[in-house]
């Protein structure tokens, strides 16, 4: 072999690279590859400069293609720098540049290999709650700075023992770099309070809190982003008294169990649901209950789908494997507050909820709610995107220009900011409605833009003027501030995800979002780009006597659409199905006659709120969008007959009009046709205008890409069904990174005003 000839190459990866064993990885892969240099975390992401022959660093750069599980790359670039003789590759502390941004990584659960750890009897980890490695463990909860480095994290206090440190500084070990590293030498430790927070001293806390589950007690229970309230999922009696006390009427509770297998006695599974369930961000993952579950139906009441998920911390692994059955896991708060995350804060908010606690000694900084996912056509959708996909960025197809806070909306609020091709959507808020949750949402927006080293210049929120975050928008100092329509921002954020950057046809169903004609819209079909949009079709408005009581209380919406359908002259038989009192009924009937002014919405999730509480007769709704869950889930997936349907041309917007689907459904109720048929037809027929408002307009406007957002598309059946009737000529793109809700339009406000002010 002769002299040869050394190069030299620096490369630079932004994205998820720190905090998930990246930088010990790209050790192993120098190794291996003959390329000796060093590489360090940066606030950028990662920088390696690499020495050698060309093959050797052209093998390192393919290995590097390929990073572990955890890691996303979002931009990869390399130059030629000068060869260096450096002997060896080494990996050296990090260094803080304020020039840029970086990605913390997402909190990831337990790996395989320490969960084993702490079920052996004869590891030093045996039965330790807080056992973690580079592939697995808290991150952005316990970050407090960046870049992330064990003194930047709520571990700082602890100070490793020699073990620990030994394998800290071991590049062989799997706790190379492992932020978080500890044992019950050095580590965190647990402890355990009587119901009025006095701390008690039992042999093994984690014992001591089964036994309290065990005996149908409530117990709160620190974890990774907050506190759950733990009780006995079996037990019908634990579950009702959880319910009572946290005044959390019929919404449903999440189950966590202890491994597949068990989720299996309980649900029907597809591949992508078993995936979801055991993913490295362990979200909870709605999945139908199977025939032989035998939990109480006081879990999620009127409900055939269950909220599951797997332990992800240690400390749950050793929770369930000592209670021995699945628990309820629920954030722990107050119906609508945000979820408790500090000691003190949580001993005296849940004092009155929970009858002990189960706490430990490392700080969480951040709250982060479990987050929320279901299938829909065959793949995971991100419904609350929360703890474990927090603070991972998405990429935006155009750049942004000047750095961006999106402030959301109102409803399971999510701010974003967003800067370059990146957009951090933060983790999910909750109704931004109280004091709590906005104090919350405040706080929550400067941590973010400390960890991202973010100054936004532009602010974007919803047109809505009465939402609070709206009205935080309109108190920040930033002169340029972007206004953008609700629906607007739904198809924005559908297109984001998929890298749309041009036109797209955008399908916008919701319950409510505020329009700029003076109705409340959410039936909307527009032709949209980042930087306009132009309705093609709406729905006909239906008057909401009451306003957003009328929303609590659908039966209001049902006999709006019977006197816009009878004209006026509601049937007895029709009136009859009205499971109300009569002196209520007379008297909004007279409103809608009377044509006293009314919102009128256009939103879709009001037409099945109307239709579920007339045919089901479920006059009131205990929680936003129950009756529209309920009115699809009775649906018969094997009726395909629909109903009549006109699309009015004469409007200034046409207008999908379902009045003589109403007719119709009332002729089939009359004439003994199950309900399940009723909810199925009229599902086909939305389904069937809104292909047909497509099919329309596509003419004029050409072949483009079609998006589906809006919590309407939360609704498998609907979007499954849209894809289906508008295949194979088009493809509908749902969303399935940020969820269809309210929660996912922080990212379509950000890309919006980002284009509006290019
Ligand atoms: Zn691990
Ligand atoms: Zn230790
Ligand atoms: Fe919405």
């Amino acid at each position: 072999m002769g002299v040869a000839q050394m190069e030299g190459r620096r490369i630079r990866i932004q994205g998820t690279v720190q905090g998930v064993g990246f930088r010990p990885w790209v050790y192993r892969m120098a190794h291996s590859a003959g390329v000796t240099g060093r590489v360090r975390n940066d606030s950028a992401g990662v920088t390696i400069e690499a020495f050698g022959e060309q093959d050797a660093l052209a093998r390192f750069v393919d290995a590097l293609k390929n990073p572990p599980a955890a890691a996303r790359i979002l931009a990869f670039d390399q130059s030629a720098i000068a060869a260096e003789a450096a002997p060896d590759f080494e990996i050296v502390a990090s260094e803080r540049t304020c020039d840029h941004v970086v990605s913390i990584p997402p909190d990831l659960a337990t790996c395989p290999e320490c969960t084993a750890e702490i079920f052996d009897p004869a590891n030093r980890r045996f039965r330790y709650p807080f056992t973690n490695c580079t592939n697995c463990g808290p991150r952005f909860t316990i970050a407090t700075d960046i870049p992330y480095d064990r003194p930047a994290t709520t571990m700082a206090p602890f100070e490793m023992c020699p073990a620990c440190r030994r394998e800290y500084e071991d590049a062989a070990d799997r706790r190379f770099h492992a932020q978080p590293n500890a044992c019950p030498v050095c580590g965190p430790r647990l402890a355990f309070h009587g119901p009025d927070g006095t701390r008690l001293t039992p042999d093994d806390p984690i014992a001591a809190a089964a036994r309290a589950i065990s005996h149908g007690l409530i117990v709160a229970v620190k974890g990774i982003g907050g506190f759950h309230l733990a009780c006995d999922a079996t037990s019908e009696f634990a579950v009702r008294r959880l319910r009572e006390r946290k005044h959390r009427d019929e919404k449903p509770l999440a189950v966590m169990v202890r491994d597949l297998a068990e989720a299996e006695t309980l649900a029907v599974l597809s591949d992508v649901e078993r995936a979801l369930l055991t993913s490295a961000e362990r979200p909870i993952v709605l999945v139908e209950r199977s025939a032989e579950c035998s939990l109480p139906s006081g879990l999620a009441p009127h409900n055939r789908m269950l909220g599951l998920f797997l332990p992800y911390s240690p400390l749950h692994h050793l929770l369930l494997a000592d209670a021995g059955r699945p628990l309820v896991m629920t954030s722990a708060n107050l119906s609508d507050e945000p979820i408790a995350f500090m000691d003190d804060e949580a001993i005296h908010r849940l004092v009155r909820i929970a009858d002990c606690f189960l706490m430990h000694d490392r700080r969480i900084e951040t709250r982060c709610d479990d987050s929320v996912v279901t299938v829909i056509g065959g793949e995971g959708a991100v419904l609350r995107r929360s703890r474990g996909y927090v603070p991972r960025a998405i990429r935006t197809p155009r750049p942004i220009a000047r750095p961006v806070l999106a402030c959301g909306g109102l409803l399971k609020n999510t701010f974003c900011l967003a800067q370059g091709h990146d957009a951090w959507v933060g983790p999910h808020i909750g109704d931004l409605e109280n004091l709590e949750t906005y104090d919350s949402y405040v706080q929550s927006i400067a941590r973010m833009q400390r960890f991202l080293a973010l100054q936004p210049e532009v602010i974007a929120y919803d047109m809505h003027p009465d939402y609070l975050s709206s009205r935080y928008a309109k108190r920040q100092p930033q002169s340029t501030k972007i206004a953008v329509q609700h629906h607007h921002a739904h198809v924005v954020s559908a297109m984001t995800e998929h890298g749309i950057d041009e036109p797209a046809i955008g399908i916008a169903y919701d319950g409510t979002g505020f329009g700029t004609d003076g109705t409340l819209w959410g039936g909307e079909i527009m032709v949209a780009t980042p930087a306009s949009f132009r309705r093609v079709a709406t729905f006909r408005p239906i008057a909401l006597v009451g306003g957003d009581r009328a929303i609590r209380e659908p039966w209001r919406i049902a006999l709006a659409l019977a006197v816009d359908a009878f004209d006026g002259n509601v049937p007895g038989d029709v009136l009859a199905l009205f499971d109300v009192d009569d002196r209520d009924r007379t008297f909004v009937g007279k409103l809608l006659a009377g044509r006293f002014p009314a919102p009128l919405a256009r939103g879709v999730g009001r037409y099945f709120d109307g239709f579920g509480a007339l045919f089901l007769r479920r006059p009131r709704s205990a929680f936003e969008g129950q009756i529209a869950l309920e009115w699809t889930q009775v649906a018969d997936p094997r009726v395909s007959r629909s109903y009549r349907f006109t699309i009015d041309t004469t409007t200034a917007c046409p207008e999908i009009d379902v009045r003589l689907a109403f007719q119709d459904a009332v002729v089939d109720l009359a004439r003994g046709e199950p309900v399940a048929s009723i909810a199925a037809a009229f599902h086909n027929t939305l389904t069937e205008a809104t292909a047909a408002a497509v099919r329309r307009i596509v003419p004029s406007v050409g072949a483009l890409p079609i998006v589906a957002s809006g919590g309407c598309f939360q609704n498998a059946r609907l979007a499954e069904s849209l894809c289906a009737a508008l295949a194979p000529e088009h493809r509908v793109w749902l969303q399935r990174q940020v969820p269809p809700g309210d929660g996912g339009i922080s990212l379509g406000q950000a890309v919006i005003a980002s284009a509006l002010c290019a």
